[in-house]
Parts: structure tokens; C-alpha cells; sequence
């Protein structure tokens, strides 16, 4: 079997640039394929750029606006280690591509991982979390006992590789640990993977999308606003122009995507055309976390980019508050329309883990496009080979890093000039989680 990717196990406390990741068999790139790479990509520069910076004002930023990747500040990073926004997405990557389908049981357990362990981050601990988000995640610890009850003989983590139907058939288990009101922009940072993994079947992207959402958000604004966002990915994968993706008329005129489902009215007024102030700032275009005034914010700034993914991702950052989410959301949608080149040119090769990123984004493409025919990878249609997931196997697949036998051969798709030495933090390198200073620590406030 082709070796895939082999994600780490949580205890491993792997970092994400030592995580090994063989491209998947295919010709020369696509197009599309470029746009679904650029759009991963897009998120952790976004991510990137703005970390440093998170939760200052605008002000601030008017004094000293961001103009390249920069270590320190917020969170005392090196330049171009990202936060939980890329962290989050690459746990709902790598749970589509290791379960080979959308399995919201699995995200939950990945975004535990990373709560609890550190899982996929780029410092090897959660130091970045959303009010939210954290809460949601508790809460589905607490709601991982009742699965302990049901299922007392085995390991706890048999609990986490629980196959859906398991799950399913306790039926005072649920996921779905979002409730109303929640409506900060946590799940539309995280989204990309899914339209990228979908973008053939729009209707299952954007449906999917939302479901995405309501893990941790459940307001019908965050659902929807996902579920818009990932049709304009799934627009700007497919070579839609700009000036369809702006449309007000957007939704309109993919309907059939949305099916009969209504989006709420304060999605609706974004999509129709809210974010079209050229004032920016000054007429009222904010980074804060409300998830209607992210996605409007994110749209301003691919709107009045001149077509430039450099300018688009500052303007976004420079916005403040939370700006790396800001910018992540940007990132993603200008990464799916301009594409890998436009947006690696200049800061591709300082991005922590860009490698990984890359053929992450090459395996949602190539799976994705398994995807297509045959099977459905939809949530409720169980693949049969799925099954509990023991450390004795993992080889086989992508779950997993096993250690007596690990992938030899690791290749990318690497659009930077051969001289180019990835950038490793050398502080983060460590693979003892205890080593690292603790966040409050790592400020630089
Ligand atoms: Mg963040």
C-alpha cells in the first residue's frame, strides 16, 4: 500500500516539521490543484502574520503596521510558526484524510489532542484558544464518559478511535457540543479542508461545512457563515472570476448548492455586498472575533487587494484585534483564487512546516478525488474497513507513527529554490513538552 502520511499519535508529542509526508502518485500539478494548495497555504501565512500581533488594536498597528513575518509579541513566536487557526485545520485535514471521510467524532478527538497534547501545533502545546472552542472541547471530555460506560473494557485510546457507528448507537452521546449564541469566527479559520476535500461535490461541501461548525459553534450565523465561505472556496477552486465570487447575486446563483436551506440574513447582507468599503477601518470594517465581522472582513480585504495576495493579507492583519484569524480567513479564500505561487512567492519558505502543509494539501486534493467516484465519503455511509484503530496497525494507514517502521522515503512538491533551508525554531524542536516555557511566559507583552 502507498505510504501516505503518517500523522503522529498524540503522546508522540511529534512536531509537525519532523511529521514525514510522501506526495501523493500523481502527474504534473493541476490548476486546481495549485488553488488547493494555495489555499491551505494561504490560511497558515495568514496565521503567520498575524501572530504576533493578535488582540492588539488597530491603533497599534497604525503606529506599527505589519509588513513581513515577524517573531515575538503575542505569543513570543519565531516568525512564521502559526497559531491555533492552522493548528485547528490541520486536525480536521488530517482526521478527512485518515478517516477518509467526514467524521465529526474524529475532529472533536483531533481538537482534543490539541487542547490537551499539543497535537499538530506548532510549538508542540495549545497556547492559542478561543473562549468557545475551549469550552466546546471540554465539554466533549465530559461527554466522552458516557462512552466510557458504554465501552468499559477498552483503552482510552480505543475510546478516541471509537469507528462512528459505535458512537452512534449511544444515544446520549453527541459531538455536537456547540450551542446557540455561539457565534465567534473559530470554525471559519479552521474550514478550508473541508470545501478543499469537496470542492467537486458542492452541495457536500457546503453542507458539510456547516456540520464542521456546530462541533464547537452552534449558532446558525457561524454554520452559515461557513457554509457561504466554503462555496466561494469551492467557486474559487473551481476558476470562478472575481467578480462572481463578489457577486451579490452569489448565492442566488448557486442555489442548488445551498439546497432549500436559507443562510441567516446577517450572512446574506455580507454576501450581498457589506464588505465593499473602500474607507476599510474607517467605515467600519473590524478583525474582531464575531464571525459575520471576520467574514466581512476577510471579503473587504480580497475585494480591495488589487489582485495582490501580499497587500490583501497585510490589509487584513493591519485591521487588528484578532488578526491572524482575519488574515487566516482571507488567506484561505485569496489561496484558493490566486493560487500556490502567488501566495509562497515571498514568505512560503519562511512558513514553519510549509512542507507538511503542502502535502497535506496535495493528499486532501488526491483523496478528495478518490472521493469522487464510487463510495461516498458523506458522514452517515460507514466504510466498512473502518474499524478500531490499534497502535499495531497504524502503519498501514495514515493514523498513527509507528515507530518500528517508519516511512523511508519522503518527497514534495516544493515550489522554493533547492537552497532553501526550511526555518525550524530551534527552541520548539524539542520534543519534551515540559521543556517549553509556559505561554504566559512566552509573551513578549
Ligand atoms: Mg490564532
Amino acid at each position: 500500500m502507498t505510504q501516505r502520511i503518517s500523522f503522529p499519535r498524540p503522546d508522540d508529542r511529534i512536531l509537525p516539521d519532523r511529521i514525514l509526508c510522501q506526495s501523493p502518485p500523481q502527474q504534473s500539478q493541476s490548476d486546481k490543484e495549485n488553488k488547493v494548495i494555495g489555499c491551505l497555504l494561504g490560511l497558515a501565512i495568514g496565521d503567520a502574520l498575524g501572530a504576533s500581533v493578535e488582540f492588539r488594536p488597530h491603533e497599534y498597528l497604525v503606529e506599527k503596521p505589519v509588513l513581513d513575518l515577524q517573531g515575538g509579541g503575542t505569543w513570543g513566536l519565531q516568525a512564521g510558526q502559526w497559531t491555533d487557526d492552522t493548528s485547528m485545520a490541520l486536525c480536521l485535514a488530517s482526521s478527512l484524510l485518515t478517516q477518509r471521510r467526514f467524521n465529526t467524532y474524529d475532529q472533536m478527538v483531533r481538537y482534543k489532542w490539541w487542547y490537551k497534547k499539543g497535537f499538530l501545533s506548532s510549538t508542540g502545546q495549545c497556547f492559542d484558544i478561543g473562549s468557545t472552542t475551549r469550552a466546546s472541547i471540554e465539554e466533549f471530555c465530559q461527554r466522552q464518559n458516557i462512552l466510557r460506560k458504554h465501552f468499559p473494557h477498552i483503552t482510552e485510546e480505543r475510546i478516541d478511535s471509537l469507528p462512528l457507528e459505535e458512537v452512534r448507537k449511544v444515544r446520549e452521546f453527541s459531538e455536537f457540543c456547540g450551542l446557540p449564541g455561539q457565534a465567534g469566527n473559530g470554525p471559519l479559520m479552521r474550514l478550508a479542508p473541508v470545501p478543499l476535500f469537496y470542492y467537486r461535490q458542492p452541495e457536500e461541501a457546503v453542507q458539510l461545512a456547516g456540520e464542521s461548525a456546530r462541533v464547537t459553534h452552534g449558532d446558525e450565523k457561524a454554520v452559515d457563515a461557513c457554509r457561504y465561505f466554503a462555496a466561494l472556496i469551492v467557486a474559487a477552486v473551481n476558476g470562478e472570476f472575481k467578480d462572481q465570487l463578489l457577486d451579490e447575486k452569489f448565492i442566488e446563483k448557486h442555489r442548488p448548492w445551498f439546497k432549500s436551506q436559507r443562510l441567516h440574513p446577517e450572512v446574506v447582507a455580507v454576501a450581498n455586498g457589506s464588505f465593499r468599503r473602500p474607507g476599510g477601518y474607517k467605515d467600519g470594517i473590524r478583525g474582531k472575533n464575531y464571525i459575520i465581522q471576520t467574514l466581512e472582513a476577510a471579503l473587504w480585504a480580497f475585494w480591495s487587494d488589487g489582485n495582490n495576495f501580499e497587500t490583501g493579507v497585510l490589509n487584513a492583519v493591519n485591521l487588528g484585534d484578532d488578526a491572524d484569524t482575519t488574515a487566516a480567513v482571507y488567506g484561505q479564500l485569496a489561496g484558493a483564487y490566486y493560487g500556490l505561487q502567488a501566495v509562497s512567492s515571498r514568505w512560503g519558505r519562511q512558513l514553519y512546516a510549509h512542507k507538511l502543509l503542502i502535502c497535506i494539501a496535495e493528499w486532501l486534493y488526491f483523496d478528495g478525488n478518490q472521493n469522487q467516484s464510487g463510495a461516498s465519503s458523506r458522514q452517515q455511509r460507514i466504510a466498512p474497513q473502518i474499524g478500531l484503530q490499534t497502535p499495531k496497525n497504524s502503519s498501514v494507514g495514515i493514523m498513527g507513527y509507528d515507530k518500528q517502521d517508519p516511512p523511508k522515503a519522503v518527497s514534495h512538491k516544493n515550489p522554493f529554490p533547492p537552497e532553501f533551508n526550511p526555518h525550524r525554531p530551534k527552541e520548539n524542536q524539542r520534543l519534551d513538552g515540559s521543556k517549553l516555557p509556559p505561554a504566559g511566559k512566552r509573551s513578549g507583552l
